[in-house]
């Protein structure tokens, strides 16, 4: 290994880099191995390949782009987001660039219904889901009052719970929000973190989009297609069906490794816990539910939501529709892990993985399962990008990082 990339340790990859700082091609072509075909490995692959490295992804699904991964249903026509929605959004508008570039993004807005106690709602909680809930006809401020006499004070919430009942009070939280966050996570809300809850607006208008991001949008021909023409460099050669084995990594002047990160190490201090989803998947005549997600909040629904793929696409038209009823269960040997969960107990193993990861060299974690963090897509990009810029700066400053 050059000097220089032996001294490298691995990194966490929350660095604020810039990425429009264009980084001076290597001295010599380096072969890196990108582990992982999701959008980590295909936007950091491409970066490196476009400095002049060439670059090995080696992914051991049949296909690109990780769980974003999209396909047509042959029986419907119907794009389908194969292991569960994925709706881009982003404040970042390098990143929206970027995605610009390897896809045609139509307009999508995403909107969310939720079924709660026989009754249809909006998501997430806005001044309509108020109004309806409590059979009330408030304006904005008494709308405020109203949720603030019912809200708990409490000044540093410690658990989603606690986050929950401060912000929205008892009724609103257990219609909305503790049923489905038992469901989903599998534990009560009061072993959560706050943060989680914190991913959600509450809002005293009737706006009901679900993001409020300045851009949003779906690719055209699915995210599978546009990860692929990330992919689609001379510098970039991709193994699909191919696993990473340990002892080729000397074949190689550098690893990205965006797998688990704790699969990296073969789980040997433990396993860090993430829910898996099931999906059961249907078709209907039609329009079956009149929009894209349909959210079950009830204890005693035993999913959590419906999605209608269609309606992600809705520049198409379909006679028929695919539908997926989705279950969140405890990710076991052989399933795929979606969320990390970050309890308490995984967060100090977390830390004993991550300091040992910390102190190797020639390897890289990246993206949503290398960094045990549940990332946004706009994120992910931002993240890969950084990461690769910082590598190749170092490369070429043969400097540790
Ligand atoms: N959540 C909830 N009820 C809902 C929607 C969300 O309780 O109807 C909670 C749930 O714990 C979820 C979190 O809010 O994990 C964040 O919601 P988001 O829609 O961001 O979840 P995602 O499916 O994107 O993880």
């Amino acid at each position: 290994l050059p000097l220089c990339l032996k001294r490298q340790g691995a990194r966490s990859l929350e660095s604020d880099t810039d990425m429009t700082e264009q980084p001076p091609i290597p001295a010599r072509k380096l072969h890196v191995a990108m582990v992982g075909a999701g959008l980590s490995g295909a936007v950091a692959g491409r970066a490196l390949a476009e400095a002049g490295c060439r670059v090995t992804v080696l992914e051991v699904r049949p296909h690109v782009a990780g769980n974003c991964h999209t396909e047509r249903c042959p029986e419907t026509g119907v794009m389908v987001h194969v292991y569960g929605p994925h709706i881009f959004h982003t404040d970042d508008a390098q990143v929206w660039e970027y995605v610009n570039r390897f896809a045609t993004m139509m307009p999508y807005h995403h909107r969310v219904r939720a079924t709660a106690q026989d009754q249809v709602y909006a998501l997430p909680v806005n001044l309509h889901t108020i109004n309806q809930f409590f059979g009330q006809t408030l304006r904005p401020d008494a709308a405020r009052a109203f949720v603030a006499e019912r809200s708990q004070d409490n000044a540093d919430p410690q658990n989603f719970e606690e986050q929950a009942l401060q912000m929205i009070g008892r009724e609103l939280y257990e219609a909305f929000f503790q049923g489905y966050t038992t469901k989903q996570w599998g534990c009560s809300p009061r072993a959560l973190p706050a943060a989680i809850l914190k991913r959600l607006p509450l809002r005293f208008n009737y706006d009901d989009s679900y993001f409020a991001h300045r851009f949003q949008g779906m690719p055209r021909d699915g995210y599978t297609d546009m990860v692929a023409r990330i992919l689609d460099h001379s510098g970039i050669t991709l193994h699909l069906n191919t696993p990473f084995v340990a002892a080729d990594a000397d074949a190689f002047d550098h690893v990205f490794w965006s797998g688990p990160l704790d699969g990296w190490f073969d789980h040997d201090i433990g396993h860090l816990g993430y829910r898996t989803l099931d999906f059961e998947r249907f078709t209907a005549p039609g329009d079956w539910q009149g929009c894209a997600v349909m959210n079950y909040t009830d204890a005693d629904m035993p999913f959590t939501r419906i999605t209608e793929h269609k309606h992600f696409a809705p520049w198409e038209a379909h006679e028929k529709s695919v539908l997926y009823r989705e279950y969140s269960r405890a990710c076991g040997p052989g399933d795929i892990p979606y969320y990390p969960i970050r309890l308490v107990a995984e967060q100090a193993l977390l830390a004993r993985y991550v300091a040992r990861a910390q102190a190797l060299s020639g390897v890289t974690f990246m993206g949503r399962l290398g960094s045990y963090r549940y990332l946004d897509m706009d994120v992910t990009i931002r993240e890969a990008l950084n990461t690769a810029g910082m590598f190749l700066r170092q490369t070429h400053a043969g400097t540790p990082m």
